[in-house]
């Protein structure tokens, strides 16, 4: 009976045995539950990136479009401009030979009228507040070469080059601005006082080499008959000038803006009107500008 009454005792190892499968238990349900969150916040990580994909793509689709759309309304009004260019009809007024005295109130005309004009101009150091005055108030100082002397400049392609640059560094140094490669032959491209100093080649020796150094060259398609004599007379010159220029879409005007030229500024302003009459607007050259050449070399 005694015997009985005395409890098992249980082994304590199997206890530490059941604690362990128990908490074996416990642990695996809890990592099935944390996985089983994962796996569902990843699916909708995923989700949400591939919505955020599919949005950017029809976005680039839709910039795609615009793009394509704004490049065809680009090509149609660059047509339409061509168009209204090949249609417009353009006066170059130019001025050789200057500054001088004359070119104060030739700038007045020009500003009155609200016209740019092209100045084909040489070195001429007294009138060196001219140069900035013609290139601040919008025209072109378009380069004629520093001296005009055909006995130097027509010697050599070399002592033209060198001439041509005397003036473009001149003019760098007067109003601050880089060379623009516009030139005008003293004489034409086709006079031949030069072959008298640099043989019967020298002309087309001396374009090459300005082509060759970058220059563009324009001759002219109006003569304002402003050379022919001394002074001539003004009528004429305005007559010469309307004349031609109604032949043409491009008139490219030659004028000479040197000291005696006084009736061409007393014919600029009828000149200006004239040509506003007959259709044209006017511009300054540039070497997108047409160019009549009357000597061209390859
Ligand atoms: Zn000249």
């Amino acid at each position: 009976m005694r015997n009985s009454k005395i409890k098992k005792k249980r082994p304590l190892g199997l206890l530490l045995v059941k604690i362990f499968i128990f908490t074996l238990c416990i642990s695996s349900l809890v990592q099935a539950a944390v996985g089983q969150a994962t796996v569902v916040r990843g699916e909708n990580e995923s989700t949400l990136l591939l919505q955020q994909i599919s949005q950017i793509r029809s976005h680039n689709k839709k910039l795609k479009l615009e793009n394509k759309n704004l490049q065809s309304g680009i090509i149609k009004k660059e047509a339409s401009y061509k168009e209204k260019m090949a249609n417009t009809k353009i006066a170059y007024l130019t001025f050789d030979d200057g500054p001088s005295e004359n070119t104060v109130e030739i700038l007045r005309i020009l500003k009155q009228y609200d016209v740019k004009a092209t100045f084909f101009v040489n070195g001429h150091p007294n009138y060196s507040y001219l140069y900035k005055q013609i290139s601040d108030e919008g025209h072109l100082l378009a380069n004629h070469t520093y001296s005009h002397e055909y006995k130097d400049i027509y010697n050599s392609p070399d002592n033209f080059k060198n001439d041509t640059e005397k003036l473009d560094r001149y003019l760098t140094s007067v109003t601050g601005k880089e060379p623009n490669y516009i030139l005008r032959f003293p004489g034409g491209s086709n006079n031949t006082i030069s072959n008298n100093f640099g043989g019967n080649e020298i002309m087309t020796s001396v374009i090459k080499e300005m082509n060759a150094s970058g220059y563009k060259y324009f001759d002219w398609n109006v003569d304002s008959t402003d050379a022919s004599t001394y002074c001539q007379d003004r009528n004429k010159i305005v007559q010469a000038v309307l004349s031609e220029s109604s032949q043409t879409k491009h008139a490219i005007i030659l004028m000479h803006d040197l000291a005696p030229k006084i009736t061409t500024v007393q014919a600029l302003p009828e000149i200006i009107e004239g040509l506003k009459n007959q259709g044209f607007i006017f511009d300054v050259l540039s070497k997108k500008a047409y160019a009549p050449q009357f000597t061209v070399v390859k």
